[in-house]
């Protein structure tokens, strides 16, 4: 395997905003979002492709609870996941905060993505990871 920008990430050698995490997965905003909130779901493991992740149900599992507490956060009117790894070879999924006018359309306009400044990203980090944390209270132990 050669370089891989999410390993860097899951090593602390390239900085996040970070929205979750526990000892098998970590979750962070997507540097340029479709729309803000935009999250990318990863493996600390590096792994190629989304369906080789070992517990696959449990990294969907989390995925739902991020998806809801974005759409909270947000408030969007739903959200959706895509899995693509075109770009970074590191298993990721996107979920992403959508809304029944935004400019994105069916099926997703991937040149709309958006640049957000600093402040603005750890604001919204910081309360998508104070939400999902109220989401993983009592409900499933370590997700
Ligand atoms: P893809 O591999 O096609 O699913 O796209 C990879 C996604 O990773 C793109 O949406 C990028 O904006 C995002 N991305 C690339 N580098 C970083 C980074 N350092 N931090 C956060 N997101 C990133
Ligand atoms: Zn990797």
């Amino acid at each position: 395997m050669g370089y891989c920008i999410f390993c860097q990430i899951i090593k602390g050698k390239i900085p996040c905003y970070k929205v979750y995490e526990n000892k098998d997965f970590l979750g962070f905003l997507d540097i340029y979002p479709l729309n803000p909130g935009h999250i990318l779901l990863i493996p600390k493991k590096h792994y190629r492709w989304v369906n080789q992740v070992s517990d696959f149900g449990k990294y969907w599992e989390i995925a739902g609870k991020l998806s809801r507490a974005i759409e909270k956060v947000l408030k969007a009117d739903y959200s959706c996941f895509i899995t693509l790894g075109q770009e970074v070879a590191h298993a990721h999924i996107h979920i992403i905060p959508r809304y029944l006018k935004d400019d994105l359309g069916d099926t997703i306009d991937w040149s709309k993505k958006k640049k957000i400044d600093k402040e603005k990203m750890k604001e919204i980090s910081k309360n998508i990871f104070q939400e999902v944390s109220k989401l993983r209270t009592g409900e499933v132990q370590d997700a």
